[in-house]
């Protein structure tokens, strides 16, 4: 049985805790997992009134109406530490069967990157300290990190710590997707940039003559025009050139990619 599959709040401020819309990213940590004084070990140093906040957190009884009376643990507080109880729980095996279940039914997003083609993220944290950073996602395809939807972008990063993503695909290995294959290409009016169309505009005038060639000063990119199968002529982003070059080059050269789409007024 998964904890995840708990969706509907149970009186329990754990079960309250997680079902908040804003801790989305988090799963259930089971009773028995905070009970076991082993999984704590070292974390009274880190949270004040640690006892008493802990009592909170296994509260059975929690009002889920009216949240925390006078008399409680500070909200604060209980949850950074059930965020660092969550933190070494999905790092279990149990643990990251748990989070897995969220990632599949995409409870974390999807990378932001075109060419990851909709890959599922993970959440990770930038450090394994509470109020450093908050939380961010990694995309296994391009193997970076990246803003979370806004709705879970203020949990804590250190809920989640900075190896979960990699233990979990550790542990998970068949689920590891494969790199992306295309890469983006910058072009303009069709024609790839060559490396020197990016140096400051004080730099003397690269030669036309000799950067206009379909020998591929960058090999990288001769492999990437999959769509039209031809390698195009790299130009420097000149500004009066490249727009002389584009006007006058041939459609054999390149395509026409939106040449006339830009309106100018
Ligand atoms: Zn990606």
């Amino acid at each position: 049985m998964s904890y995840n599959q708990v969706d509907t709040p149970d009186g329990t401020w754990i079960g309250w805790f997680v079902n908040l819309q804003v801790n989305r990213f988090l799963c259930r940590v089971p009773q028995e997992y905070i009970e076991d004084k082993f999984n704590l070990t070292g974390l009274d140093m880190l949270v004040p009134n640690f006892h008493q906040t802990l009592d909170a957190i296994l509260d059975l009884e929690f009002d889920t109406e009216y949240g925390f009376n006078p008399m409680d643990a500070d909200p604060e507080l209980t949850a950074q530490l059930y965020g660092l109880i969550h933190a070494r729980y999905i790092l279990s095996m149990r643990g990251i069967d748990d989070m897995c279940l969220k990632y599949q039914r995409g409870d974390f997003g999807i990378c932001p990157r075109i060419y990851c083609d909709g890959q599922l993220v993970l959440p990770v944290g930038m450090s394994d300290s509470v109020g450093e950073s908050h939380v961010k996602v990694y995309c296994p395809r391009c193997r970076d990190v990246y803003q979370p939807h806004a709705r879970c972008a203020h949990l804590d990063g250190a809920m989640f710590g900075t190896s979960f993503p990699h233990m979990f695909f550790m542990q998970l290995p068949h689920l590891l997707p494969e790199p992306p294959l295309e890469k983006y290409t910058p072009r303009i009016y069709g024609f790839k940039l060559h490396k020197s169309a990016l140096l400051p505009p004080e730099h003397p005038e690269p030669d036309i003559k000799n950067t206009i060639s379909t020998d591929s000063v960058n090999n990288n990119n001769s492999n990437t025009n999959v769509s039209s199968g031809k390698s195009l002529p790299l130009i420097p982003m000149v500004s009066p050139p490249a727009v002389k070059v584009s006007q006058n080059s041939s459609p054999t050269i390149g395509p026409p990619m939106h040449r006339f789409n830009f309106t100018i007024n």
